[in-house]
């Protein structure tokens, strides 16, 4: 039996078949296979041993969205498939039995500037009845947090396709009344408006074969010899994995509001995980479920302005790309609502990190049934974790240099400190 399809509806308690799929021999005729006897037609296709589809988890249902019309869901559709199949996942499920264990169930660990803080471990696997304790628990998400489309406009600032809000009251009542546990509170997640339109668009266009994309090329003043062809298909693809990803990231943050608790204001917001230096839940969850976080392949250098960045971390046109440790070089910000431990894990300066572009048919096989019908199935996952390709990896060390990404002209002017780090280019 399949555990997403274990309490169809509100009012049947989970682990139950609803009244409603007639369990039992199908007819009065004597003589049925033992399997038909027991669980009867209706169960058997309602749990995919008959058919089977992708289907919707309930926290992303049409009633969770805010002023969405039916043909604007019609839209996300895909994207909203690929993060149901991601959340059901029974590895899926022991990060989030992990994280809602409570502090009680989480190590400890004391840093300097933090104080004590929280460690979740992770199960290898879960008994069923932890599993459907954990997806009960996710389910309930459906009374704790409500989505939307919001303009980017304060996003863009911090570069981020969208955010989880928790829902204070004020400044020294921060929390709403306890929902399930004390201290901890609802939420409401905003995702960019430009999601919406953008993969309307390419939608349209990968229907017309539409194989152009060198606007931005010709921003960046890339000379027509070296501008590449890029098809409509392919960053429709890539739009639809990017919203899936910061729709599981910020619903792994409302998850965190809704199970751990802060009992103080300066109380950190969430837990750690094993290896992970900052306990920004949303980029541990990526990196846990696919192996590291996957961002766009962006191209922005001088004159372009912050818009066109803005605009390729919503719609990646020219690939996507993940690196190791994420979060290698993060050091402490007391205003941020994510901190890091330093004692736990140092920042490491002297190690580069390893960059790795990511094969666009690992994009568009998470769009296929066969890919969580089948390969999940047999390869649990690995099917879907991030293929780590050494021949195309690259490298970035942390140096002062101009640029976004430290690989400015004058850089190769520069006297050397370190006659290794220094001296080797980024893409080493
Ligand atoms: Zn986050």
């Amino acid at each position: 039996m399949n555990i997403q399809n274990v309490g169809e509806t509100e009012d049947d308690p989970l682990g139950q078949w609803p009244a409603k799929y007639m369990m039992g021999p199908p007819s009065m005729a004597p003589d049925w296979h033992p399997l038909l006897e027991k669980w009867g037609l209706q169960v058997l296709k309602k749990a995919g041993f008959i058919n089977y589809s992708l289907h919707i988890h309930p926290v992303f249902r049409k009633a969770m969205w805010k002023d969405l019309e039916d043909e604007d869901y019609k839209v996300i559709e895909p994207a909203l498939l690929i993060a149901s199949a991601y959340l059901d996942d029974e590895i899926t499920l022991t990060y989030f039995h992990a994280m809602a264990a409570g502090p009680e169930e989480m190590g400890t660990f004391s840093d300097d500037v933090l104080g004590e803080c929280n460690i979740a471990t992770i199960p290898e696997t879960l008994a069923r009845e932890k599993q459907i304790e954990a997806y009960a628990k996710i389910r309930k998400m459906c009374d704790f947090t409500t989505w939307k489309f919001e303009s980017v406009h304060r996003m863009s600032k911090s570069h981020c396709t969208g955010m989880m809000k928790p829902l204070f009251q004020t400044e020294t009542d921060s929390m709403t009344p306890p929902d399930t546990i004390s201290n901890t509170h609802q939420s409401e997640i905003y995702l960019s408006d430009q999601f919406g339109p953008q993969l309307l668009l390419y939608e349209q266009q990968a229907g017309a074969g539409n194989r152009t994309y060198d606007t931005l090329q010709r921003a960046a003043g890339i000379p027509p010899n070296k501008m590449i062809t890029i098809l409509a298909e392919g960053v429709l693809a890539r739009t639809t994995v990017t919203l899936a990803i910061t729709i599981l990231h910020e619903f792994v943050h409302a998850f965190g509001k809704a199970y751990f608790p802060k009992p103080v204001l300066d109380h950190p917001f969430e837990p750690w995980f094993p290896g992970k230096r900052t306990n920004e839940q949303g980029c541990s969850f990526e990196e846990f479920v696919f192996g590291g976080m996957i961002k766009s392949l962006n191209i922005w250098v001088p004159p372009m302005s912050l818009g066109w960045d803005g605009w390729q971390n919503i719609s990646p046109a020219f690939g996507l790309w993940f690196d190791e440790n994420e979060d290698q070089w993060f050091v402490h910000d007391p205003a941020g609502a994510q901190a890091i431990m330093n004692d736990y894990l140092p920042v490491d300066r002297s190690r580069p990190k390893k960059l790795w572009p990511i094969p666009q048919e690992w994009c568009q096989r998470l769009l296929t049934d066969g890919m969580w019908n089948d390969q999940v199935t047999r390869f649990g996952q690995r099917a879907y974790k991030l293929p780590r390709l050494e021949y195309w990896a690259t490298y970035r060390w942390q140096r002062g240099g101009p640029g976004v990404w430290k690989t400015g002209q004058e850089r190769w002017n520069a006297v050397p400190r370190d006659p290794v780090s220094d001296t080797a280019p980024t893409w080493l």
